[in-house]
């Protein structure tokens, strides 16, 4: 096209410069999302096992008390998507994705660190006090 002289030299050359700023932003962008997703591989291994909560934490200790429901969104009237149990006294309460949190509500209430996935299926446990996944 600059050849056939259709176009200016100078706004040809701007056209080409932000031609090749989007490039790098795409780029940028690109290079950001593997990192994230790298970390997102790494972060449950590197953190598994970590803490005395965790170690101290005995799945086969407590009594659920109940097996099915989030009490506190029945009295509340919310409804839950997954459910959580705390290993110190058995509470049962919802994850974080539902509207109750009761899970996180209950560890800020009593400080019981470790819960674990209350979801068929799922043995992974959390503590609260770390952030660790057991
Ligand atoms: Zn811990
Ligand atoms: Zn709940
Ligand atoms: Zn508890």
């Amino acid at each position: 096209m600059r050849d056939a002289g259709f176009i200016e030299h100078d706004v040809l050359r701007t056209v080409m410069t932000s031609l090749d700023v989007e490039e790098s932003m795409i780029a940028a962008i690109g290079e950001r999302e593997q990192d994230l997703h790298d970390r997102m591989l790494l972060t449950p291994e590197a953190r598994q096992g970590g803490c005395e909560d965790l170690r101290e934490a005995d799945s086969t200790r407590v009594e659920p008390e109940t097996h099915a429901e989030c009490p506190e969104c029945l009295r509340e009237g919310t409804t839950w998507v997954h459910l959580r149990l705390c290993l110190a006294c058995g509470n049962v309460g919802c994850c974080d994705s539902s509207v109750g949190r009761h899970a996180t509500r209950h560890y800020e209430e009593t400080g019981h660190p470790v819960m674990r996935s209350f979801e068929p299926g799922e043995a992974w446990r959390w503590c609260f006090k770390h952030d660790l996944l057991g």
